[in-house]
């Protein structure tokens, strides 16, 4: 592993760190790419809603600031990337990309935490045997890809089915099948991983792995020392050899202008 493009800051609430730590891990471990990808602010628009667990719009200037210049400062050790962990949601995408817009930004990775507008409070990893609401994410996360403004699907298998597992299979391989097609990777999440939560689901590698699609691994950093744990990745891409994937190094970012 060479770079990581799966970083958080404690702007989000539930990260811990300063960012020049997650940095010097990144030195320390060698890595030549290091991109920040906190979760995004939204502008929602139901009266006194906002997510725990993401940055405010107005913290946004000072992310950017912040990494600009630690990106000056360390620009002959790593390159350095800002970007931002995104949903994509449908009423309210476009007039968030626009606020996104006026700040420097490298990147998005798309991380679905939750379906429709999250406002309606349908979260991705509370488990459901409900199909609709699979399709739901699987339309909704489709739609996203093809804007064309996200470098790569984070934690693809968030969504939690307990249903039907032939449903599970028909779904998952459409969103495999088209990610493939528009050559966006995937990512392997490390932190689900280690905290043996429901994904990374060999349900869903299976089925990335009979697409042939490009996969990555992605550390999900809310601390500095899981920017690299290699017992972690040897055991990530033993497993994923079994399905016959071989992560690729480094992702293409896509702007996002
Ligand atoms: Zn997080
Ligand atoms: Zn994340």
């Amino acid at each position: 592993m060479t770079a990581n493009y799966h970083t958080h800051t404690p702007r989000c609430n539930h990260a811990e760190g300063a960012e020049r730590d997650y940095i010097e891990r990144a030195l320390e471990a060698k890595l030549r790419e290091l991109g920040f990808s906190d979760h995004s602010p939204y502008l929602f628009d139901v009266p006194g809603y906002y997510s725990r667990f993401r940055m405010k719009p107005e913290q946004l200037e000072d992310y950017a600031n912040t990494l600009l210049a630690l990106r000056e400062e360390y620009r002959d050790r790593i390159r350095l990337f800002i970007g931002l962990e995104m949903e994509y949601y449908p009423r309210l995408f476009s007039r968030t990309l626009d606020f996104l817009r006026q700040y420097p930004l490298d990147y998005l990775i798309l991380g679905q935490h939750a379906i429709y507008n999250e406002t309606e409070g349908i979260f991705s990893p509370r488990p459901t045997d409900d199909e609709k609401l699979l399709d739901q994410y699987r339309g909704q996360t489709l739609e996203a890809l093809e804007t064309g403004l996200f470098s790569y699907f984070a934690h693809p298998d968030l969504f939690c089915f307990t249903g039907d597992p032939k449903a599970y299979e028909r779904h998952v391989r459409t969103i495999c099948r088209r990610a493939r097609e528009l050559g966006i990777p995937l990512e392997f999440n490390l932190l689900g991983f280690q905290e043996e939560k429901h994904y990374p689901d060999p349900r869903f590698w299976r089925v990335a792995g009979e697409e042939g699609c490009s996969v990555v691994l992605g550390s999900d950093a809310h601390e500095p020392a899981a920017v690299w744990n290699p017992a972690l990745i040897a055991r990530a891409e033993a497993l994923l050899s079994g399905f016959g994937i071989t992560p690729v190094e480094t992702v293409s970012l896509r702007p996002i202008r």
